[in-house]
């Protein structure tokens, strides 16, 4: 058991010396004090199975990382104005896993800043900086990058577009406009790109950039129609464009077939942005780019980063690849992910509020509704679910404009065990809460 503050006293202190916008988990706020694997403790030892940290990508404080971490902070850290092995051996290391012609590599600190550079990066290349960006989409909390964000722009408290940003439909094969996951539909949702393409062309305009996470995360864990994002890159390029794939979220293997997600669309974009799992907790990210664009950055203006590329990220940032191959993670989000859907399409055939399961690996949204025909939201069931399951031990949360979505995204190392155990519980839960209604 721990000895700190008591969760009210954190709590008290969070809401007047830590700003009113920082939000919590659950009605009953956790205080978390450990994490091993898939699970995290609370101060008096309880365990917790975490099925959406996507960060703790190789599991909650794995002692491969924490070791590499801690020698090389005890060696030394500082920024990449000297030679240092580990910026070229770990840059090496992650360009191997990329596809040609994506051989530059820019380190910096968060998946915000990963797409701040991006879209300058974009910029300078093209000369443009029309940006179209998918609807329900979040790319990180920076001016540019909220201004890339309708998920933000859009969403309370926000200022609208800005009038160099474009929104695309979002390519939702469940609920939205075009149903269905097929070439037909695929081919469907590209076409408003070639809309906004050409409405820019009749003002003498060009698309700068097109910025698109390679499976779709806030938005709804959604899991794009296969042939969309080629032929959306394909008009975007025809048009003097560049393509950025967030891999933010998705990158690292999760998806179990690919190391990166936007392989699944069959696509190479002109930029990646990679952050979150990367450093498995510890704050990095990364933007990965060809020559050519790279090369479009030299404007005399100098780069500098001063954590971006440090020798104790790197440290960390090889040992947490290091980790995915040894372990095997992505045979394992593979077979879990499958697994896991398999038995949730179990539950379906049982209970009508789940209205649609998508995923690849270990990236699944299960949507539910009050009704399968008008696919209404099931919003408030869906609230009362995730009490449910934290009541059980397990932390679960939304996504999705109507937060009807269960986000399912825990690190790599969830193995079936953890599966039969979110099931059985997610199975009381339905029973629970049906009655209810
Ligand atoms: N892109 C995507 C797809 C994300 O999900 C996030 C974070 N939720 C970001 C960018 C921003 O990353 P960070 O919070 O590390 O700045």
């Amino acid at each position: 058991p721990d000895s700190g503050k008591s969760k009210k006293d954190i709590k008290t202190f969070r809401e007047t010396h830590l700003g009113k916008t920082l939000s919590l988990s659950f009605k009953e706020p956790l205080k978390i004090v450990r994490g091993k694997g898939t699970y995290l403790y609370d101060e008096l030892g309880t365990p917790y199975l975490d099925m959406v940290n996507n960060v703790c990508h190789v599991g909650h404080c794995h002692p491969k990382v924490v070791a590499a971490g801690q020698a090389q902070m005890a060696k030394l850290n500082t920024n990449t104005r000297f030679l240092h092995d580990n910026l070229v051996t770990y840059a090496e290391k992650l360009l191997a896993t990329m596809p040609e012609p994506l051989s530059v590599c820019m380190f910096v600190n968060s998946g915000s800043e990963a797409n701040e550079l991006a879209f300058r990066l974009a910029k300078n290349y093209t000369g443009s900086e029309e940006l179209l960006t998918v609807e329900g989409a979040y790319h990180g909390n920076t001016n540019a990058c909220i201004n890339a964000s309708p998920y933000k722009f859009d969403g309370p408290g926000g200022e609208g577009a800005k009038k160099y940003v474009h929104q695309v439909m979002l390519p939702d094969p469940y609920r939205g406009k075009f149903t269905g996951n097929s070439l037909i539909s695929a081919q469907a949702y590209a076409e408003d790109v070639q809309r906004v393409i050409t409405g820019l062309g009749a003002q003498d305009k060009k698309p700068g950039m097109f910025i698109c996470e390679s499976l779709q995360g806030v938005a709804g864990q959604i899991i794009m129609p296969v042939g969309y994002l080629q032929s959306v890159y394909s008009m975007i390029r025809d048009a003097g464009g560049v393509c950025i794939a967030d891999e933010v979220q998705v990158g690292f293997g999760r998806v179990g077939s690919h190391m990166w997600a936007f392989e699944t669309q069959n696509v190479v974009p002109d930029i990646v942005t990679l952050g979150k799992p990367i450093g498995n907790g510890h704050p990095m990210a990364a933007v990965i780019t060809t020559q050519a664009i790279a090369d479009a950055f030299v404007t005399g203006m100098e780069y500098f980063n001063t954590f971006g590329g440090n020798p104790v990220s790197c440290a960390i940032g090889q040992a947490v690849l290091e980790v995915i191959q040894e372990e095997k993670l992505m045979d394992n989000a593979l077979e879990t992910g499958k697994y896991l859907q398999q038995e949730l399409e179990k539950l379906q055939q049982v209970y009508e509020v789940i209205g649609d399961i998508r995923g690849l690996g270990l990236f699944i949204g299960v949507e539910l509704v009050v009704d399968r025909t008008s696919k209404e939201p099931a919003t408030e069931f869906t609230e009362q679910l995730i009490e449910c399951l934290k009541a059980q031990q397990i932390i679960l949360s939304t996504e999705g404009k109507f937060h009807n979505i269960l986000k399912i995204k825990p690190p790599m190392v969830f193995n079936k065990t953890d599966a039969d155990i979110f099931i059985k519980a997610l199975k009381y839960g339905f029973e629970l809460l049906i009655k209810q209604l």
